[in-house]
């Protein structure tokens, strides 16, 4: 029981939006476990079990660790079509249990020439996916979107690929564009500037970008820049100075994604789970707050969690979480018609 008085189990019956979600970040252990079986039978892989890659409970992936971890080891696992299938059916089942009712998956087009698969036919796997699952009868409760990632190391002409695929899939359930990446690589805003730029002008197309994720990407050059773009919505918001913060206030509704797990687990932010920044943006008015989990495979605190986490560390009450939850309806990308919905469910609740 927590201070609000709700229990876990009530966090998990709250109807919750979750914006902030990377598809590959998001696989769960026993998920990557189940594929690995079936791909070392069939003598396809001859990576180590996940459950000794990543041992259960352990949670301290740094900038330094995280990445590679995808880079060497995850896209080796999921690097077919039906492995595509298998892992995002998860993902979906998952948040669909926690009591997600909308959800907002991030992912980077990636081509899997081994298997055949082109970035186009990813995406449209995961959409077929998520189509398939929306008929089921599991899958009737959550509604899912998603948004490109261009990475920060990409030239022009990959993000501009990118921004065509958002295009192409607009209408099947692509709603934004995001930037990734690890924040140790430099920003080049001149190479990725323009095409963000283009993505602006697009009608119903949002944008969300990885902002002031550690010290080395929150200098004031990359920070103006990436405002520059108007993004519709700012992911993390960790290492800004008061000048910034000021300007994000200043211009009403930024939606701010803030993930508590990942970065305390992750040593992005110090002092612990206390400290975190959401307790100074939380009740700011002018921004709009919304919890996310980031990369709830890696870092296994599932939104519900996150939501008891903030009511213990923040002492908010069910008509506080209620409110954060409601609020980040203002900022989703599904549109219009998906907002009415969820009026309806999150009111409801
Ligand atoms: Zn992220």
């Amino acid at each position: 029981m927590s201070s609000s008085g709700l229990t876990v189990l009530d966090y998990k019956a709250l109807p919750k939006i979750e914006l902030h979600a990377h598809l590959s970040g998001s696989i769960s252990r026993q998920c990557l476990h189940e594929v690995w079986l079936l791909k070392k039978a069939a003598g396809e892989t001859d990576l180590q079990d996940p459950l000794i890659e990543m041992p259960p409970g352990k949670h301290d992936y740094d900038l330094k660790t995280f990445f590679p971890l995808f880079s060497s080891y995850i896209y080796n696992l999921v690097n077919d079509a039906p492995t595509l299938r298998y892992t995002t059916l998860s993902v979906l089942r998952d948040f669909a249990e926690d009591g997600v009712v909308y959800l907002e998956l991030r992912t980077t087009p990636r081509a899997m020439p081994a298997a055949g698969l082109t970035e186009a036919d990813y995406v449209q796997t995961i959409l077929d996916t998520i189509a398939d699952f929306e008929r089921s009868p599991e899958g009737k409760t959550l509604r899912t979107k998603l948004i490109l990632s261009v990475d920060r190391r990409n030239t022009a002409a990959q993000a501009r690929h990118v921004l065509a695929l958002c295009k192409q899939f607009q209408r099947l359930g692509v709603v934004g564009v995001d930037l990734c990446g690890n924040p140790a690589v430099p920003l080049d805003a001149r190479r990725l500037g323009p095409v963000f730029e283009e993505a602006r002008e697009v009608p119903g197309l949002g944008m969300t970008l990885h902002f002031a994720e550690a010290e080395c990407s929150g200098g004031d050059a990359e920070l103006d820049a990436l405002l520059a773009w108007r993004p519709d919505r700012l992911g993390h918001v960790i290492c800004v100075g008061e000048r910034v913060r000021r300007e994000i206030v200043s211009r009403k509704g930024v939606g701010l994604e803030l993930c508590l797990s990942c970065n305390v687990h992750a040593g992005m932010v110090r002092g612990g789970f206390e400290s975190h920044h959401f307790g100074e943006w939380w009740k700011v008015a002018g921004a709009v707050v919304v919890l996310s989990t980031d990369d709830v495979g890696v870092f296994c605190s599932p939104l519900s969690n996150e939501y008891a986490l903030v009511a213990q560390h923040f002492g908010l009450s069910r008509a506080d979480i209620c409110g954060l939850i409601r609020n980040g309806l203002d900022v989703i990308f599904g549109g219009e018609e998906e907002k009415s919905r969820l009026r309806d469910v999150l009111w409801e609740a």
